[in-house]
């Protein structure tokens, strides 16, 4: 029986069954790909992002400024024809502690709410790794979220990618294992990047487990996680 990929419910029930796509396809213009990833997801987890992905379709498609084409101009209407949109915009816009403007006034700049976005990409990483390994990233799995505003704008045509690249420009992501962790590269509009660290759980655990020797070290790589 096919399981939700977010929560790991079984979908036993077709009224309980539905699809969630990934990337969200909110995120495209009118054309869409036709290759998005179709996920088995219950209706608790799919309800929960429907009106999210539209409002981060619209931060990042504005702050991709004209990068986003399309994408962009739908999501400043959208803002633009609601004052509850342009006053959450506004609230997610400060000065910036220390960038001033050439005048030397602090910077606007727009800040993400740091747990809706964690819970956004998050969310990203494990329809992408399901859909790549047929199975859930463990519920005790660790995620450690950036921004890389260093590096934008960002042609995705330049990064070095594992794999992905199939939703350019409007989304491109890599995978690129390290040694403790997997390090998944998520880019919007080919100009907002954002990486997600995925450590499984015995990588979480403190490194020094002092309890037990490990002079077994080669069962190390049996463990079925009982
Ligand atoms: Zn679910």
């Amino acid at each position: 029986m096919k399981s939700c990929y977010l929560c790991g419910k079984p979908l036993a029930s077709k009224a309980d069954r539905t699809k969630d796509h990934v990337p969200p396809e909110c995120i495209f213009p009118s054309e869409k790909p036709p290759n998005l990833l179709t996920l088995p997801c219950c209706r608790d987890c799919n309800s929960k992002y429907g009106k999210l992905d539209e409002r981060m379709r619209n931060y990042l498609a504005i702050l991709a400024a004209t990068a986003s084409g399309d994408a962009g101009d739908k999501a400043r209407r959208e803002v633009l024809r609601s004052p509850r949109g342009v006053a959450d915009f506004l609230q997610h816009t400060r000065p910036h502690p220390t960038l001033t403007d050439p005048k030397g006034e602090p910077r606007h700049l727009f800040f993400f709410n740091d747990d809706e976005l964690r819970d956004w990409l998050c969310r990203i990483v494990k329809g992408l790794y399901f859909a790549k390994a047929g199975e859930r990233l463990s519920d005790a799995t660790q995620y450690s979220v950036r921004k890389h505003p260093e590096v934008t704008p960002q042609s995705s045509l330049s990064f070095p990618m594992e794999d992905g690249l199939q939703f350019r420009p409007h989304f491109t992501y890599g995978r690129v294992p390290d040694v403790r962790e997997v390090v998944w590269f998520l880019i919007f509009y080919d100009a907002l990047m954002f990486s997600v660290a995925v450590q499984p759980p015995e990588e979480a655990t403190q490194p020094n487990n002092s309890l037990e020797p490990t002079s077994t070290a080669g069962e190390k790589g049996d463990s079925n996680g009982h």
